[in-house]
């Protein structure tokens, strides 16, 4: 063990102790690791004071300091810039190297190249190690060797090439012993020193019990059921490991499973196709004369568009940072066809209020139910608000229970007819259609 140099272990969406294949990779690496976290202002400028990511984020990394400060270790954070951080590395040792897991959105991409540099400059290397899917972008290719763009032949492929070894525990906590004996005193993160509030909202924990699982494939469509597992946010920032989840669940459900493997599809097309993040997928799409009424998207933020199943989840997502996926698709497609709003607003609405957000699942999601993605809803098919409320939430349970004036004076009127809208929704798309 070399006792002059130090590792750093960048943590950065893989919040967690257990399984946590970077920190395995720096732990092992015959040097004692110093653990931090950077709260990059570059990300934490654009959300809302009250956004309950950070409240989230700095419980997590309380916990996870109170379990290094047990091993005699600790948690360095810094606030600012990781450019900053990486340039002047405040630190009272001397560094040989940062371990960090990789990571594929566009930002994150450029960021971590930069880091790279600014490190390489100064004689050290930055590790990046695979840590957020089963397999990375690049694993799974056609046989001309280009990325799939349809997700059931990417999932058939992906099935093929998975191996019980790719979900093997990264024993991180067993090298625990390798972390360096720092524990100066310092205060745990609060969203409050950060310049933002406490949020009242919570991340529910994950439900991987069998029973969830093996009842997935019939509940998860029922909005008013507890069916599903509230992974989201926990996948999202890592607060359970890919690999864990799926030994947890293996063999239980294979709907379960496959919804897993849509999130790497989206994750490997975002990587493959970076500019999906700013422009719809087919090119053509991007001609859609988009209405953009700023009252009728107002309308639709605050759950007041007059269709109950479109109002409840709007409502339940600014209550809760949560949403339903059935209802998730509802809204997105109601959003996009039946008011004609760029999807692109209701994305960005997205993305600040969930919990879970995640680019690439939420972009890819987007522009399938706004038909302009890759293996998307066809353009033609535009869901009925009425027809999902008597599919899936026949008794009106879950609308009632985030509608308390549906049903009095109080509940607005429709804020377009559906079969007008389907019909100028039908035109719009197919004008584009017909010019590309
Ligand atoms: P479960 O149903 O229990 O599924 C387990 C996990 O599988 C999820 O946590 C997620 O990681 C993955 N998963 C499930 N469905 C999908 C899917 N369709 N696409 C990709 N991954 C999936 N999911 C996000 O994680 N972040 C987002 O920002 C996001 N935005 C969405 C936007 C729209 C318009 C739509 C229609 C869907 C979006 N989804 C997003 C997908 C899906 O709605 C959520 O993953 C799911 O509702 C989260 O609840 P859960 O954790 O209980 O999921």
């Amino acid at each position: 063990m070399n006792n002059t140099e130090v590792v750093l272990f960048w943590f950065k969406r893989d919040l967690r102790l257990t399984d946590n294949r970077g920190l395995y990779k720096a732990l092992s690496s015959g040097f004692r690791v110093l653990p931090v976290f950077i709260f990059d202002t570059h990300i934490l400028d654009k959300l809302e004071k009250d956004d309950a990511r950070i409240t989230f984020i700095c419980e997590v990394l309380g916990s996870i300091n109170r379990s290094l400060r047990q091993n005699g270790s600790s948690l360095i954070t810094f606030h600012g810039t990781p450019e900053h951080f990486f340039s002047e590395m405040p630190l009272p040792f001397p560094v040989n190297a940062v371990y960090a897991s990789t990571d594929y959105e566009p930002y994150a991409f450029e960021r971590d190249t930069k880091i790279g540099n600014i490190l390489r400059s100064k004689g050290m290397h930055l590790h990046l190690i695979p840590d957020q899917m089963i397999m990375e972008p690049g694993t799974v290719m056609k046989q001309d060797g280009k990325p799939y763009t349809v997700f059931t032949p990417f999932s058939r492929r992906w099935s093929s090439l998975f191996r019980a070894g790719m979900i093997k525990e990264e024993p991180s906590v067993n090298l625990f012993g390798n972390l360096l004996q720092y524990s100066p005193l310092s205060a745990e993160p609060k969203p409050e020193t950060l310049g933002f509030m406490t949020s009242g909202l919570k991340v529910k924990p994950a439900d991987l019990t069998s029973d969830t699982i093996k009842s997935y494939g019939d509940n998860r469509d029922i909005p008013a059921a507890d069916g599903t597992t509230k992974l989201g946010p926990h996948l999202r920032f890592g607060t359970i490991s890919i690999r864990e989840v799926f030994r947890q669940t293996e063999g239980l459900s294979n709907i379960f499973n496959s919804e897993l493997i849509w999130r790497e599809f989206f994750m490997h097309i975002l990587s493959h196709f970076p500019q999906a993040s700013e422009k719809s997928f087919r090119p053509e799409y991007d001609n859609i004369e988009w209405i953009n009424n700023e009252e009728h998207f107002d309308r639709w933020c605050r759950g007041m568009t007059g269709y109950p199943i479109v109002d409840a989840g709007m409502r339940e997502l600014k209550a809760t940072g949560y949403m339903h996926n059935r209802v998730r698709m509802v809204t997105a497609s109601f959003l996009a066809k039946h008011l004609l709003c760029d999807w692109r607003w209701g994305e960005a609405w997205f993305g600040s209020k969930l919990l879970d957000f995640e680019l690439s699942s939420n972009n890819g999601n987007w522009q399938w139910a706004a038909g302009t993605g890759c293996d998307a809803a066809p353009w033609f098919r535009i869901f009925n608000p009425a027809i999902q409320k008597q599919k899936f939430d026949r008794n009106e349970e879950y609308i009632r229970s985030w509608l308390p004036d549906y049903g009095t004076p109080d509940y607005p009127e429709p804020v377009v007819n559906h079969t007008k809208a389907r019909t100028r929704a039908l035109e719009t798309y197919g004008r584009v259609l017909r010019k590309s």
